[in-house]
């Protein structure tokens, strides 16, 4: 049969597509308008439910070439082999707006790499910053209301934006990155990536390090004004993206990494595990890795890109996690989001799907066993279709998937430690604020506290007063700034 055949969902070749059956060419509708049932049905079924932050993406992918080998500090097979390429995929977003929101928001720009590992995906999800406006994740539902549309008017509301920046110094570093002149990239190509939060890698000792990951942009910073901003199409990032692969000028990062040790850890004068903090170079310097390029363009949006599943758990042997507490929510949200938006059976689909086998005894769910991603992954076929469906059992020799003790992470020493709930009130948010407004030109500061003062403007005075002691705890001049304009 031609394969050119107009088909029905399961595969029925259809005869006329364009009339539906009706009672004479005047009369109502008949029942067994199935094929035009179908239609609807699905038409309806289109959409799934947008991610409630980083809605707005694109993706692209392609490769990541280590150029140093990290046996040292990780058994992780992709960090092993000077030279080595791993296929990566690799979504830019903004955070708080919708789907079709603009692409150059003042927003940080969500960068999430999957690296498609021998031994599993290896998710690094960042930003475009090295910080983040909490370090407790059990304000973020909150955060995230203040920042996104107001409930009643479905505006933007910069008014209780500033209003939870008052009420929280520990936003004070990120605050003044995102109203600073790189609070627009120009494009997704002209930022750098951070892995933000501290992770870790571990090696065959046992030794763990803690870690943070850069991609510094090969493009260069390149940002826009508030007003540029206005000025471009609201898909125009997507748009700079798909065309630059297209025309063959791939984007590159130069990949870094900052290494702590655990003894380093305990000691440091700075909590290595605050999200709001950086790790001063001079303390810890970056150490180049790779280059990380992006070659090609997805074939379907929806399918790859929208359907992408970052998840900072996945994580593989000689790698981990560590104590940052707004990481440790995310091991749990991340996989959570994912079940809610795709479905349980999210890793089955390609962009998603391992490239390598995937052997376990999770079974069945939505979409269980469709024929892409885990079809020809050998054992873990065999496992999710008739085979033995629990561990432990008595087929080890035939083959049956069973944990291998080499991969087990070493323990995480913890010194007495009491549970509790801990403010962290007493944290100094404001010298490493300071410490990059004394790093702006003239003009870069002018710029980030016009930005700042248009937005403080439409709070209330006792919302201006409490950021003006924020502003100035970081470094007197940039209250005062901020203080005359308003
Ligand atoms: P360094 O002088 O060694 O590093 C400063 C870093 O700041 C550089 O990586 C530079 O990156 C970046 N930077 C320069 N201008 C701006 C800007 N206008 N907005 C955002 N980033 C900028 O000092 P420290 O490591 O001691 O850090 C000082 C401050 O720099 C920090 O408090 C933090 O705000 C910021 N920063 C620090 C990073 C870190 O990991 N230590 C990473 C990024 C920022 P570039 O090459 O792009 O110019």
């Amino acid at each position: 049969m031609s394969n050119t055949n107009l088909t029905t969902s399961a595969g029925a070749p259809v005869g006329d597509d364009n009339n539906s059956i009706s009672v004479g060419p005047r009369g109502p509708l008949t029942f067994d308008n199935h094929y035009l049932f179908e239609k609807l049905a699905h038409f309806n079924r289109e959409r799934i439910p947008e991610r409630v932050v980083h809605a707005r993406g694109t993706g692209a992918y392609g490769h990541f070439t280590l150029s140093k080998s990290l046996s040292q500090y990780t058994i992780a097979d992709f960090l092993q082999r000077e030279g080595e390429k791993t296929e990566v995929f690799l979504r830019f977003s903004t955070v708080g707006g919708g789907q079709d929101s603009s692409d150059y928001a003042r927003d940080p720009r969500g960068f999430a790499v999957k690296f498609y590992t021998r031994q599993g995906n290896y998710d690094v999800v960042g930003n475009n910053t090295p910080v983040f406006f909490l370090n407790d994740p059990i304000k973020f539902p909150d955060f995230i209301h203040s920042q996104k549309k107001n409930p009643q008017t479905n505006l933007p509301d910069p008014a209780a934006a500033f209003e939870f920046w008052a009420n929280h110094p520990q936003s004070l570093h990120q605050m003044t990155i995102l109203m600073s002149d790189r609070g627009i990239p120009l494009s997704y190509r002209h930022i750098h990536g951070f892995g933000s939060h501290t992770l870790s890698l571990w090696n065959e000792k046992g030794e763990r390090y803690y870690v943070k990951w850069h991609f510094k942009t090969n493009q260069g910073i390149k940002t826009l004004t508030a007003e540029e901003a206005a000025t471009k199409p609201a898909f125009g990032a997507q748009q700079d993206l798909v065309d630059a692969i297209n025309r063959g000028d791939f984007p590159s990062w130069t990949v870094k990494i900052q290494i702590m040790t655990e003894a380093q850890a305990e000691t440091y004068h700075l909590n290595p595990f605050d999200l709001t903090k950086v790790w001063p170079h001079k303390d810890f310097p970056l150490i180049e890795i790779g280059q990380l390029e992006l070659n090609r363009n997805v074939q379907n949006y929806f399918a790859e890109t929208e359907q992408s599943a970052f998840a900072p758990s996945n994580l593989v042997p000689g790698t981990g996690a560590s104590p940052d507490k707004m990481l440790q929510a995310r091991l749990l949200a991340y996989q959570d989001a994912h079940r809610y938006r795709v479905g349980v059976n999210h890793n089955q689909l390609p962009v998603n799907a391992p490239r390598c086998p995937v052997n376990h005894y999770q079974r069945d769910g939505a979409a269980a066993g469709c024929p892409f991603g885990h079809g020809n992954n050998g054992q873990g076929n065999q496992v999710q279709t008739s085979g033995t469906n629990y561990y432990p059992n008595d087929r080890a020799a035939q083959g049956y998937p069973a944990p291998n003790p080499a991969f087990k992470e070493p323990p995480l020493r913890l010194s007495h430690a009491v549970a509790d709930r801990y403010d962290q009130l007493s944290e100094d948010y404001y010298s490493q604020a300071g410490d990059l407004f004394r790093l702006m030109t003239d003009d870069q500061k002018n710029q980030l506290t016009r930005n700042i003062a248009g937005g403080l403007k439409q709070a209330n005075t006792s919302i201006q007063e409490r950021m003006l002691v924020q502003f100035a705890k970081a470094d007197p001049d940039y209250a005062a700034r901020i203080k005359a304009l308003l």
